[in-house]
């Protein structure tokens, strides 16, 4: 009972407190060494046409090679780095590394593949995002079309008049834009249409239990009806069974990324995947 214990009970929440507060501060020194260090890097997780069965496209997903921890996935570190700024150097490394992948899969003479770089929030506000992917696309030299920037609803919600001018700033330069996590914010039909995406990216929780859960599939269904009135293309992400990949082959859903295909890669081993030409049978 929490009142009969009084002071012990206030002394247990203080130390706990202190212990995050602790933690955090060591994750935070330790991620901009890390940074510094070259420690990030990049994987990239196929995207697959539906219809053709090729990958057409690839996610770019950071994570850290900590020289003890070993390989930590972005959960355990992107909300550190947006609370306390270091997402935005991280973010200019991450879109300029897919960039600069995006060149070297070029000068290998592969088949073009469009690269998707995740943006947060904090990258998003920013008043040089366009031009800082300008001169990317110059440096490298790359097809604009190949960059697919990825954005949640939230990032773009609490200034949407901002946001509309960002977002076609960036879409004049011929770069793809995405909204990510479809289903998970708060946008509305009428907010959606003000953008320029070509693509909506339908969260992984809705296609979980798809096959079970007739309501998933319903929404899925108008998402994807929705979706295509507004001649944008829909991609499934977390697909991870051939039932609902039959599910979403049969919604007329446009590309899909899942561990049934693919986890993400290291470069090198998504590079061997184009070159082997690999391909989702139908
Ligand atoms: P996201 O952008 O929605 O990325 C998709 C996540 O789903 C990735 O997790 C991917 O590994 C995972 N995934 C894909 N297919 C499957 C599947 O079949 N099953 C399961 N269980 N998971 C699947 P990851 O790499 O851990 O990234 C998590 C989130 O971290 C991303 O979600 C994104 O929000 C964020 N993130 C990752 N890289 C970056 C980055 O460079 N910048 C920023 N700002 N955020 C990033
Ligand atoms: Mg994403
Ligand atoms: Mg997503
Ligand atoms: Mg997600």
């Amino acid at each position: 009972h929490a009142k009969s214990r009084g002071w012990n009970n206030y002394e247990f929440f203080s130390a706990e407190m202190t212990e995050t507060a602790r933690k955090r501060f060591e994750l935070e020194t330790s991620l901009r060494l890390g940074i510094d260090r070259g420690e990030l890097r990049l994987f990239y997780q196929p995207q697959v046409d539906l219809d053709s069965g090729e990958v057409i496209g690839a996610e770019a997903l950071v994570r850290w090679m900590h020289p003890e921890r070993g390989l930590v996935p972005p959960g355990d570190f992107i909300p550190v780095a947006e609370e306390t700024g270091l997402i935005v150097p991280m973010g200019s490394w991450v879109l300029r590394t897919a960039c600069k992948q995006i060149y070297e899969w070029g000068q290998m003479g592969l088949k073009p593949v469009r690269v998707g770089v995740n943006l947060s929030a904090l990258q998003f506000k920013r008043q040089d995002l366009a031009a800082q992917v300008e001169g990317l696309l110059k440096e490298f030299s790359i097809d604009p079309s190949m960059l697919d920037l990825e954005i949640t609803e939230s990032a773009i919600m609490d200034d949407v008049d901002r946001a509309v001018a960002m977002l076609n700033r960036i879409s004049a330069l011929g770069v793809k834009l995405s909204i990510d996590d479809f289903g998970t914010g708060y946008s509305s039909l009428s907010q959606l249409r003000q953008f320029p995406f070509k693509t909506l990216k339908i969260d992984r929780s809705f296609v979980l239990d798809i096959d079970n859960n007739d309501g998933d599939a319903a929404i899925v269904s108008a998402i994807i009806a929705m979706a295509h009135s507004l001649n944008q293309s829909v991609i499934v992400e977390g697909l991870e069974t051939e039932q609902q990949l039959n599910i979403m082959r049969g919604l007329h859903c446009n590309e899909m990324q899942g561990f049934l295909f693919s986890a993400p890669l290291p470069a090198e081993k998504f590079t061997e995947l184009l070159q082997a030409g690999r391909r989702l049978e139908s």
